[in-house]
């Protein structure tokens, strides 16, 4: 019985390239993106942001 030699390299695994992750910044649905809620407060959905 010969040992079964391989000069194969031990597979490792190879890290994916993230793909580009688009931000997420969308138009609130609460306040449509002014910020405030219909009491002129800031918009507790996106916290003024009007992004959410
Ligand atoms: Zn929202
Ligand atoms: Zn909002």
């Amino acid at each position: 019985m010969r040992p079964d030699l391989t000069d194969e390299a031990i597979t490792s695994p190879v890290p994916q390239p993230l793909p580009p992750i688009a931000p997420k910044r969308w138009i609130c649905c609460h306040c449509g993106g002014a910020g405030l809620d219909s009491y002129g407060e800031i918009c507790l959905h996106c916290e003024g942001l009007g992004f959410c």
